[in-house]
């Protein structure tokens, strides 16, 4: 059933197996699987059922340099459904090579392996609404789908690799109806939880403080407990919960709040291609089961150890849509519609640069001069996009020129100065704000241009194509954007040793034997992976360690 924490009596306490502290992505999989496994469940959300600005400014926070990353309360949601509410549904899982210990790449190596996980990313996948677990051109179609590039066969860059769709599936929509069915589970809107109570010797929780922004406190008792609040607020709660542990729950040895990471992401150079046009499909294709995917280029995992790089896939982009010279009507309309585009997506597709009357003319220009593409592709947004409840993806555009920009996503160091701290401003309900100093190393930018460095190569070796971009404004040009918004990642660690770990391989807070985490927050690195795959695929196997032999995979 869900219920609002505005109807409790004041001081009540609350009872369960297992409370979870967040209903997002991780909170609402965890919920369901224990649900399902019978046990009892109580789901603390902040939000209610629809955004509300009391509540989002709950998130308010500090960064260190606004430049390379956004502000604490974009980029998340604070609601049921947390950021599956606005988030772009690009599903992957990490690959193999993420979970190892490489030697080039300091505290890298999970206490788990990809075949320790495996078992749960198909049902994960399913929770997702992405199809099949099926993530490579081979598996996925019965026929094959035409390569990025015909002919480009390489040893060290596949085109053959994945990425699926989700709707994107808004977990509150998709999974409302049965969290207020299920009896074994009570959810509780507008319940914050302000803090953790350990028992006086800090070996366990013993209560949870809850809070309303009405004014209404309560407590939770429970068997376990998991914080399910998202990668920046899972650190927010241990930092801030120090009533025992002096440094924070989890925090003897500095390592809450550290080593946080995003992707290393953003469009750069000019890919020409010199196959036909015939022979290029950078389009998605939908697999059987009904989902949008695409074929992405990855350095192969052989390629990254010999260069010592990170893990790195690039996709064929438009142009930059800012600068009018692309001559397209459709990318002149975007940039002519930022204000209707939300904050986070308009960031990467305007940048921050200046507007000027000048530009905007030549904009203008650009939609005279293609009329017809452009209503094409209005209608095309109209009718796939806006009204389908599975949502084209994004915005691809053919090439005439067979002229593209490669658009990256890439690994981010696990680096103990990239940090998120309490600042000694309060939030509404008395909780410490947080404060963003995001931080990338030389090896981040390496990973980068070094995997560049091979796609131009093998281009090159193939025949199929050259791949230009200025040297000397490569470092500026990869961290144009800053951190990519919307992945917390690495923030309570997962690992063996407390001195560089916050939670153990079942993700449960080293010294703390009733209190886990389902997060991309414990994800020791970061891979080339969007994190909410994994995040529910760690969180079905959360609840078969919480519920064992009744959680099925
Ligand atoms: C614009 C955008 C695009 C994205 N696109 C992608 C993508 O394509 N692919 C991908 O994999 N990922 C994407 N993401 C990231 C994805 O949204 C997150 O990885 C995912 O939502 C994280 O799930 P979560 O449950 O850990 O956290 P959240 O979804 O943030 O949920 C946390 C929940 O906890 C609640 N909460 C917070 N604090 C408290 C508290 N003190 N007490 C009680 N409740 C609390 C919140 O209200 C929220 O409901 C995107 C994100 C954004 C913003």
């Amino acid at each position: 059933m869900i219920n609002d924490a505005n109807e409790l009596d004041d001081g009540a306490v609350m009872r369960a197996d297992i409370c979870i502290v967040g209903a997002g992505a991780a909170g609402i999989s965890l919920a369901l699987a224990l649900i399902e496994a019978g046990k009892s469940v109580l789901l603390l959300e902040s939000g209610g059922l629809q955004a509300e600005a009391a509540t989002q400014a709950l998130y308010d926070g500090e960064t260190a340099d606004a430049r390379m990353h956004p502000p604490p309360d974009k980029y998340r949601q604070r609601r049921f459904g947390g950021s599956t509410t606005i988030w772009g549904g690009r599903c992957m899982p990490l690959d193999p090579i993420d979970f190892e210990q490489r030697d080039y790449l300091p505290l890298s190596g999970w206490p788990i392996r990809y075949d320790d996980l495996a078992p749960f990313y198909p049902r994960a996948n399913t929770l997702v609404e992405a199809g099949r677990f099926a993530y490579t051109a081979e598996t996925a179609y019965n026929q094959l789908s035409q390569p990025i590039i015909e002919g480009f066969d390489s040893p060290r860059v596949t085109q053959t690799t994945l990425e699926r769709f989700s709707l994107p599936t808004n977990f509150a929509v998709s999974y409302g109806a049965q969290l207020r069915a299920a009896k074994n589970l009570n959810m509780l809107l507008h319940a914050n939880c302000t803090g953790i109570r350990l028992t006086a010797d800090g070996s366990a929780v013993d209560h949870l403080d809850v809070a309303t922004l009405t004014g209404k406190r309560f407590q939770v008792k429970a068997h376990n407990y998991v914080l399910a609040a998202g990668g920046l607020e899972v650190v927010r709660l241990l930092l801030a919960s120090r009533d025992v542990q002096k440094n924070g729950v989890g925090n003897d040895h500095d390592v809450v709040g550290r080593y946080y990471m995003c992707h290393i992401a953003g469009a750069l150079g000019t890919l020409t291609i010199t196959r036909p046009r015939s022979a290029v499909w950078h389009g998605y294709v939908m697999t059987p089961d009904g989902v949008y995917a695409r074929r992405r280029f990855a350095i192969t995992p052989e390629t990254q150890r010999e260069l010592k790089i990170g893990n790195f896939i690039a996709r064929l982009h438009f142009a930059r849509i800012t600068d009018p010279a692309h001559r397209s009507g459709i990318l002149s309309g975007l940039y002519l519609a930022k204000s209707f585009i939300s904050y986070e997506y308009s960031k990467r597709l305007h940048g921050d640069e200046k507007r000027t009357f000048k530009n905007w003319l030549l904009h203008v220009r650009n939609i005279l001069f293609d009329p017809f593409d452009t209503l094409a592709f209005l209608w095309h947004w109209l009718t796939r996009r806006t009204l389908a409840k599975r949502k084209f993806p994004s915005v691809v555009i053919p090439s005439r020129a067979n002229r593209f920009s490669v658009d990256f996503h890439s690994e981010q160091q696990p680096n103990p100065d990239s940090r998120i701290t309490l600042t000694d401003e309060k939030d509404a309900l008395g909780v410490p704000k947080i404060r963003i100093d995001w931080r990338y190393t030389d090896w981040d930018i390496e990973t980068v241009a070094k995997a560049l460095d091979v796609l131009a190569d093998e281009l090159k070796n193939t025949g199929c194509g050259r791949l230009e971009f200025d040297r000397t404004t490569l470092p500026e040009e990869i961290m144009r954007y800053g951190a990519y918004g919307g992945h917390h990642i690495g923030t309570a660690r997962m690992g063996h040793d407390p001195a560089t770990s916050v939670v153990d391989a079942d993700c449960k807070v080293h010294g703390v034997s009733n209190l886990y985490i389902a997060s991309a927050a414990v994800f020791p690195t970061s891979s080339q992976a969007n994190p909410t795959l994994t995040i529910v695929a760690l969180s079905l196997r959360l609840a078969q360690h919480l519920s064992p032999a009744k959680t099925p995979a």
